[in-house]
């Protein structure tokens, strides 16, 4: 572990004292699930703003909740990119780990005040941080250490999912995050430590500020999830009187139901599966412009009209209106008159269909296929999500009190 406080702006010296991918390595063994962290070369954080507001201590990558591992290959491979990093692991339960985060001088302070009002914390795996400390606790078997929670002033808690930095990574301030004594243990937290930052896995109750959303939620999902309007009262009556602490008024929960009645659109998926999908983008076939006459033929200056002709077509499903004047707007033609003697020659391809427009086939077809994948797309994500929903919703009906499924 590097220890030395750095003060020079040399690159190469940084290098060196930089963590070295094998002591994360060593951290990945003990069950740390690790990540990489930017870090501060010159002042600067790696991640290149100069003004950023958490420099050398924020993630490189923004999956490293999903990324981060303790697999000694996996952890070679996060970190190969990076020759100068800083690192961090996930507190939580994976990492069977949670934090204490004391921060200066005030923080020892009212760590301290905490300590004589309820009993002193055990000696523990110490690590010292920019302006402070990090004391690591075992992570206790029941429960959820909840995450970034203050507990006293200037001292937080690091719980699920969390990220901390370890040892060996450099604080902006140019202090290296450093285990105090090796040969200190993590320890077991102490029970009033525990009563202050876990919360009881209990799922279900909902408490006063969430009530009113929750059950504008789940009645949304209920409908949605094809159950009839007697079904979405009989359960949001039943998810009112067992889950709401305390349960709303009925009046209210009526109210809800009737908006979300009014609200709820029977024809919403079929609109929204039916809606035209945006394509922002078209292919514009090289070969065809290189090798047919038709294209061959156009100046570079009337290609690039006929690209932002056939740009606007592409988003009208192959469409343009067959007004010259108007062609000649959306192709941007500088010489109207130029153009207006050359625009059959620069939209081949094109032909009349009806009275105002052109169509172009190929681009037409190309176009209707795309909506139809995407329109199948679309309706197979909304039959999983109605799948989702209906077991949700049977998951409710056999979690609740009702007094018998309504047909
Ligand atoms: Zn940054």
């Amino acid at each position: 572990m590097c220890v030395v406080a750095v003060e020079t702006e040399n690159l190469e010296f940084w290098r060196l004292e930089m963590i070295e991918v094998e002591q994360v390595v060593k951290y990945g063994e003990m069950g740390l699930y690790c990540f990489p962290i930017h870090s501060v070369v010159n002042g600067v954080c790696t991640c290149g703003r100069t003004d950023c507001r958490r420099a050398g201590k924020h993630p490189r990558d923004v999956a490293y909740k999903s990324k981060a591992s303790n697999d000694a290959a996996k952890i070679r491979k996060l970190f190969r990119p990076y020759s100068l990093t800083n690192a961090g692991f996930i507190a939580g339960r994976k990492s069977d780990i949670f934090v204490v985060d004391v921060d200066g001088e005030e923080g020892q302070k009212s760590l301290a005040e905490l300590e004589a009002k309820h009993s002193p914390l055990p000696m523990t795996r110490t690590v010292t941080s920019g302006r402070g400390y990090h004391l690591w606790f075992k992570y206790p078997s029941t429960g959820t250490v909840r995450p970034g929670r203050e507990i006293a002033h200037k001292v937080d808690v690091r719980g699920e999912g969390d990220a901390v930095m370890l040892p060996g990574s450099i604080h902006v301030n140019g202090k290296v995050y450093a285990v105090k004594d090796e040969s200190v243990a993590i320890a077991t937290a102490p029970g009033w430590l525990l009563d202050k930052v876990t919360r009881e896995d209990v799922t279900g109750a909902i408490p006063e500020g969430k009530r009113s959303r929750t059950v504008y939620k789940e009645a949304c999902a209920l409908f949605r999830a094809g159950q009839t309007r007697e079904q979405v009262c009989q359960l949001i009556h039943a998810l009112n009187s067992s889950r709401c602490n305390p349960p709303l008024p009925d009046e209210k929960i009526n109210a809800i139901l009737e908006k979300v009645e009014q609200e709820f659109d029977p024809d919403f998926v079929k609109k929204e599966i039916e809606r035209p999908a945006r394509l922002p983008w078209f292919k514009l076939s090289a070969e065809e412009v290189l090798t047919s006459m038709d294209g061959q033929s156009l100046t570079d200056y009337e290609l690039g009209q006929r690209i932002r002709l056939l740009s606007t077509a592409w988003i009208n499903g192959g469409k343009l209106t067959s007004d010259i004047d108007a062609l000649a707007r959306i192709a941007h033609a500088s010489d109207v008159e130029a153009f207006k003697a050359n625009w059959k020659r620069i939209l081949y391809g094109f032909r009349p269909c009806g009275k105002k427009e052109l169509i172009n086939e190929g681009m037409a077809a190309e176009h209707g296929g795309l909506q139809v994948i995407i329109g199948k797309r679309r309706e197979a994500a909304h039959i999983a999500q109605v799948r989702k929903a209906k077991k949700h919703a049977d998951s409710l009906w056999a979690s609740l009190p009702t007094e018998g499924r309504a047909a």
